[in-house]
């Protein structure tokens, strides 16, 4: 019945899809979106639309039943990235792009909230639908949603990212720790510039950036458990402007990707003390700027095992468990406050040209995910309700 019903609505998910995809607003911009969907809430005729958290939207649907609140979240914000697809919805908007599926998760909640409010009779308990500014940029649209209100009395969250790596027709979600913690981090070498045929009278910035560079590749593979994924990349040097002259300041920038945040504690305190250290062997001042990110996103055990339960036997999914992943999900937030599970839905196709992968000027999906995703939510959230009653 559930599948029949979302069938229904799947013309109406691809429409929605599309003008979205036409029209992309980058993080913490989505004015327009947050107005489109606010509008196609009210107009469903949901319980309450409140705008929150900037362009965030938190609604809600009450059933006629007794039960528990649970929340269901889409993110709504696209990318600094120029569309190179060849089609009728690529995006109408210079150098900005849905090259995330966002859009494709804005219209797969819309459609959800469609679903239970057909059928609020039989409904137990509250749907919070959280509509997610920002989460590709840090500090990401959740905190403020959070600060909002978005999680108050809410039992329990679900959240999906359609994932092209993986085919349309699976899912995958983990136990535990699922997608990695973000940090940057930018430092500034100051040495003393001078004329690049007398290094004496210098303090050479550029030469203690590249000895810098070369000792951070030691808090990995030194200084972190070899079982416990973790990633530091130095993505920029920059020094000096001739060749003639000696660099008066080397600026490195960086990311740091883990798991754990005792991990996560000791690789900043390792880059903190090389940094230091290696500025003071080279006769150098530095200044760190460290800014931290997302937390790790942990599943709930529990949690996990309702998707493994409901995966196949309601949606028909075949699912499994995902590895960890280095991108980051500021759905994190919300599992560190309350219980739940983020879910990625294949949304991979080659026979769609759905082989790009995530923030690919080309990135597309096989929509068909949409309906999986959709499904998904719908029986997860169903089958948290059903256990508890
Ligand atoms: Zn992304
Ligand atoms: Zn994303």
């Amino acid at each position: 019945m559930r599948e029949e019903a979302l069938k229904s609505l799947f013309p109406m998910m691809v429409e929605r899809r599309r003008h979205l995809h036409r029209h992309p607003e980058l993080s913490f911009k989505e004015h327009k979106t947050s107005a489109y969907v606010a509008d196609i809430l009210t107009k469903l005729g949901v319980d309450t639309v409140v705008k929150a958290g900037g362009n965030g939207i938190i609604a809600t649907i009450r059933g006629k039943l007794p039960g528990k609140t649970v929340a269901l979240r889409a993110d709504m914000d696209a990318l600094p990235i120029q569309d190179e697809k060849a089609c009728d919805y690529a995006s109408e908007v210079p150098g900005v792009m849905h090259a995330c599926g966002h859009d494709a998760h804005t219209a797969v909640l819309l459609a959800v909230t469609e679903y239970f409010i057909s059928r609020r009779e039989t409904l137990q308990g509250e749907i919070r639908l959280l509509f997610q500014p920002a989460e590709e940029v840090c500090p990401g649209g959740a905190l403020g949603l959070i600060e909002a209100g978005a999680l108050d009395g809410v039992d329990v969250i679900y959240g999906v990212h359609l994932w092209t790596p993986i085919p349309v027709g699976t899912a995958a979600s983990r136990p535990g720790p699922m997608m990695a913690s973000t940090d940057e981090f930018f430092i500034e070498l100051s040495g003393r510039g001078g004329h690049g045929g007398m290094p004496h009278a210098a303090v050479d910035s550029v030469v203690a950036g590249a000895a810098l560079v070369l000792q951070l590749q030691s808090v990995v593979s030194r200084s972190v458990n070899p079982l416990d994924p973790a990633v530091v990349t130095i993505g920029s040097i920059h020094g000096g402007t001739a060749q003639n002259v000696i660099a008066d300041t080397c600026r490195l920038a960086g990311t740091v990707r883990c798991f754990q945040e005792e991990t996560r504690s000791i690789i900043r305190t390792r880059i903190e003390q090389l940094a230091e250290g290696t500025a003071q062997a080279y006769g150098a001042g530095v200044a760190i700027d460290y800014m931290t990110g997302y937390p790790s996103l942990a599943n709930h055990p529990e949690e996990y095992e309702r998707f493994r339960e409901v995966a196949e036997r309601e949606t028909g999914l075949s699912s499994g468990l995902s590895p960890q992943i280095m991108p980051a999900e500021d759905f994190a937030y919300y599992l560190q406050r309350i219980p739940g599970c983020f879910m990625l839905v294949g949304a991979g196709n080659p026979e769609k040209n759905a082989v790009y992968p995530h923030h690919h000027p080309k990135f597309d999906i096989d929509e068909e995910a949409m309906l999986h995703a959709a499904s998904l939510l719908i029986a997860m959230a169903e089958a948290y309700q059903e256990k508890q009653s």
